[in-house]
């Protein structure tokens, strides 16, 4: 049985060497599934990515900052993206989330097989200035794998991460959940011995949180006999920040020439124009009149930088006229 709330337990060993985060997701997971109608295969390795997203998210610092991950495969999914906040919120979506392929020999659901070769992109927006991004080739699109290449690689960080995603035959996650294990380089060699032995003989995390496990239970499972004490506890949640005004700027991003074409067509329509948020599948509608002011909008400011660059060429041309003078 799985617990009605998503948590996030933050541990550390008491040589302060090994940091641990340990996450049950099934809530999440589902939710996520739910909102695509996701298939078996889908639904898991969107879940797996939601899951680790949850530890990026966490560690962001300020209220705000927002990170992005991102999963460029070849394979039937296409790609797939998460975006995580520092409160525990998380949403992502998957490009193809129809698509059945067969299971693995070992009757497990072939994630990999379905991600396909390609690149795990991060990305951290800190709210100013250009975002902080770092990309790594797949190692075998299982994202658990690739998610701890990521930290190596990219944060040279050695990690451990485990996810899991445990599909119910209905085809609704009915256990999900992850772990992060972050060695510092004092870390002992006999911790990262026993660390290593643990992770090796570990349940599959899904199948943990499917038996009941608590998180400080799992804990104490990933952490065998390493002395670790909890640090905090965050409540997680599916939750995406998408807004009629969010949308508003989407479509104005779009520019005054296609923003203009677009009103024009639907004005003569007569029909209103639908936006499909693609993290959550929540829909926002836009009337040709309101397209039209937005129209009107760009056009402004499209004047207002003609106008700019005219006073830019005015401003230099005196100072031109100037120095000849001089
Ligand atoms: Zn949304």
């Amino acid at each position: 049985m799985t617990e009605q709330q998503d948590y996030c337990l933050r541990g550390v060993s008491e040589d302060g060497s090994v940091k641990l985060w340990l996450a049950q997701t099934t809530n999440l997971c589902e939710e996520g599934r739910r909102r695509h109608d996701a298939w078996s295969v889908a639904a898991a390795a969107l879940g797996r990515l939601l899951t680790a997203g949850v530890f990026f998210g966490l560690n962001l610092k300020g209220e705000g900052d927002s990170v992005t991950l991102r999963v460029n495969g070849d394979g039937p999914l296409g790609s797939l993206a998460v975006v995580a906040e520092p409160d525990g919120a998380v949403r992502g979506f998957v490009a193809n989330p129809q698509v059945d392929i067969a299971r693995r020999s070992d009757s497990k659901l072939d994630v990999g097989g379905a991600v396909g070769r390609g690149t795990l992109t991060v990305i951290k927006d800190m709210g100013f200035g250009e975002p902080y991004t770092g990309t790594v080739d797949l190692v075998s699109g299982e994202i658990g794998d690739d998610v701890t290449q990521y930290y190596l690689e990219s944060e040279q960080t050695p990690a451990a991460v485990g996810l899991g995603v445990r599909i119910a035959p209905g085809g609704a996650v009915d256990a999900a959940g992850g772990f992060l294990l972050q060695v510092l380089p004092h870390a002992d060699e006999k911790v990262i011995k026993q660390l290593e032995f643990n992770i090796s003989n570990l349940l599959p995390i899904s199948q943990m949180v499917a038996n009941g496990l608590t998180l400080t239970e799992m804990a104490d499972e990933v952490m065998l006999g390493v002395p670790w004490r909890e640090l905090a506890r965050a409540p997680l949640a599916y939750r995406c920040s998408c807004s009629q005004e969010r949308l508003r700027g989407a479509l104005l991003s779009l520019g005054y020439k296609q923003l203009k074409e677009l009103w024009q067509e639907k004005e003569q329509a007569g029909e209103q124009t639908e936006l499909v948020c693609r993290f959550c599948g929540e829909k926002y509608y836009f009337t040709p009149s309101e397209l039209k002011e937005m129209v009107e909008e760009l056009d402004k400011e499209r004047f207002k930088r003609f106008a700019a660059s005219l006073q830019n060429q005015i401003v230099s041309a005196v100072e031109q006229t100037q120095e000849d003078k001089n």
